[in-house]
């Protein structure tokens, strides 16, 4: 089996790629190399448009992690596609709904870094996003956080991509914000995230290059979810 390139992380502001396919399940199609990032990490995969050498456009609907690491299924929006190993397809994300997630994850970040307590979940939406905390003693404030986090954004903290191996990690679990998600083991080296001055840690989203871009946040709702967890809701403005 063929490893695909994951040419999202090489440029997660790549919007088109031209790509071999390798595989072809039903709708389901897989490519040498993708720009589409797949369901993970909170963060939905993307859709966008795959168009074969026929000159016809599909839509695809969803991206997923294939059973090994090496593969990346793009969800078809028919079987009837025509598509078969080899060909060549022009691929083109939704970008619009791709560069708020990027946008949302990096708010994430630094929302995580502004709540020094374990993350025990979260989802990332072009729209809103929510993360839950394992809060124990501490005490959240809505319109504190929403002007603690959009002072960072202001701030223009640059945003650097790194790898770190699993034995570096093993030496620093403390580098693992999330219990319920936890970095792919088995696969190489582990891609990190280090916001300048703010956050560092392994992540496998994408992101954008500077939190000047994330742009207005709004924290519109803490809920109540059990005596020591709280579920942080947030909007992009
Ligand atoms: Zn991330």
């Amino acid at each position: 089996m063929s490893k695909v390139k994951r040419s999202y992380y090489e440029d997660s502001y790549q919007k088109e790629l031209t790509a071999i396919v390798t595989a072809v399940n039903d709708e389901w199609v897989e490519l040498d190399a993708t720009i589409f990032y797949p369901l993970g990490g909170g963060q939905p995969g993307d859709t966008g448009i795959m168009t074969g050498p026929d000159e016809k456009a599909h839509q695809v609907l969803d991206t997923r992690k294939g059973d090994s690491f090496d593969q990346i299924k793009h969800q078809l929006d028919t079987d009837d596609h025509g598509l078969k190993p080899g060909d060549s397809v022009d691929i083109a994300i939704d970008w619009d709904r791709r560069y708020k997630h990027m946008r949302m994850h990096t708010c994430m970040h630094l929302l995580g870094s502004l709540i020094p307590v374990p993350v025990t979940g979260g989802s990332v939406g072009a729209d809103k996003s929510r993360l839950d905390f394992d809060l124990g003693e501490h005490t959240l404030d809505k319109e504190d956080l929403t002007t603690r986090i959009n002072a960072l954004v202001a701030e223009a903290h640059p945003i650097a991509f790194g790898t770190i191996t699993e034995a570096e990690l093993d030496e620093h679990p403390e580098l693992v914000r999330t219990m319920s998600v936890q970095p792919p083991r088995g696969v190489g080296d582990i891609r990190t995230v280090r916001i300048e001055d703010v956050d560092y840690q392994p992540c496998g989203g994408t992101h954008v290059n500077n939190t000047s871009e994330v742009g207005v946040v709004r924290i519109n709702k803490i809920e109540n979810k059990g005596r020591r967890n709280r579920r942080v809701h947030l909007l992009l403005e």
